[in-house]
Formats: structure tokens, sequence, C-alpha cells
């Protein structure tokens, strides 16, 4: 009995492996619909514009369907999560192409993500213009020191932070979460 369980066993996993294994061996496995049939259109490509201001963007692949082009990302992460940051980049990648070139860039973009052989896409909607602007501005202002930067509510970012050190709201907020943990009353925490 706990062999025929054991030869079970075995055998999902082997099945399991097989599957893996097709699914890395094919590049386009799980790949959108919508980009089975187009083409590469650049791959690994810079850009650079200098309005509304100055920008580099690497591509890592631009696809077409008819006069229309997609950006995708590649990223290999321990696991299939997608951040504000790959939103962004595709952002800035499709500023950068539409205000150097006259190519039409869609306002969908996708991030491939890759764990362990295994990719995932994921479809996400790029900023406008205006939002990346918008950004782009409050940046100035906190490198500029006028305003103060606001801490993730996640704080998971600050904890990591290279700018911790130079950065007193992601300081406090940081200081604020190992006092929760501790369990010793801390300081009430005030958004920058
Ligand atoms: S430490 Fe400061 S700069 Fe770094 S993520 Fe937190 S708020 Fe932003």
């Amino acid at each position: 009995m706990m062999a025929s369980a054991i030869l079970v066993l075995i055998a999902a996993v082997l099945v399991l492996l097989q599957y893996r294994g097709r699914r890395s061996a094919d590049p386009g496995a799980g790949m959108p619909r919508e980009l089975r049939n187009a083409t590469i259109a650049y791959s690994e490509k810079l850009f650079e514009t200098m309005t509304p201001f100055h920008l580099v963007a690497r591509v890592d692949r631009v696809y077409r369907i008819g006069n229309m082009h997609y950006l995708l990302e590649l990223k290999t992460r321990v696991r299939h999560s997608i951040y504000p940051n790959d939103i962004i980049e595709l952002s800035a990648q499709r500023l950068a192409i539409t205000a150097s070139t006259d190519l039409q860039v869609s306002g969908t973009g996708y991030v491939a993500t890759q764990v362990d052989g295994e990719r995932r896409f994921h479809r996400v909607n790029l900023l406008s213009g205006d939002q990346l602007v918008a950004l782009y501005q409050r940046r100035r202002a906190i490198l500029d020191g006028t305003i103060e930067p606001a801490c993730n509510d996640g704080y998971a970012l600050c904890a990591k932070c290279s700018y911790r050190a130079e950065c007193e709201p992601g300081a406090r907020a940081v200081r604020h979460r190992l006092h929760q943990a501790s369990g010793r009353p801390g300081h009430s925490r005030s958004q920058g």
C-alpha cells in the first residue's frame, strides 16, 4: 500500500516536472493572446528625448501589431509580483518613444515575471505623459528639499532604502514600526 502511494507520488512529480519543462522551453508559453501574433519591433534598445524632460529609457521588448506598439518588461524575481516601479518604468519607456519618434505606443503594457523558469505575463495600464511629468516635478522638489518625501504605506521599501539615513520621514517610519514590533509605545507616525 505504502509502495503504491510512493509510486503515485513519484509519477505526479514527474508529470509536474515535464509540464514545467515544456513551459520553460517555450518562450511564448503563457503569452497574452493579443501578443501571440505580434512581431518584435525592438529589443534592448535605447530611446532618448529632451521633452517634456530629459529621459533615457531602454526597452526590453517592443511588439508591433499593425501600427500599434506594445511594451514588455522582463523581470527575474523570487515571486510573480509586480510593483508600481514596473509601471513607472514602462510608462517612461512609452514617453521616451512617443516623444522621440512618430510611433504609436499603447497605454497597455506587459510585465513578464520569471520565477524558477516559469514565466507569467501581467497586463498593466501605463501612466499618461502628464502623470509622469507630475512625478518628475515631485522628484525634483524632493531632491531640492522643497517638499518632504511621503513614506510608502508598507514601510518595507523604507526599511531597505539606501537613502534612509538622509530621509527623516523614512527613518521615522522604520523607527515607529520597530517600536510597534517590540511592543513598546512608539511615537505617532506623521506622514511627510
Ligand atoms: S526612506 Fe525615504 S526615500 Fe527611501 S523609500 Fe522611504 S520615504 Fe522614500
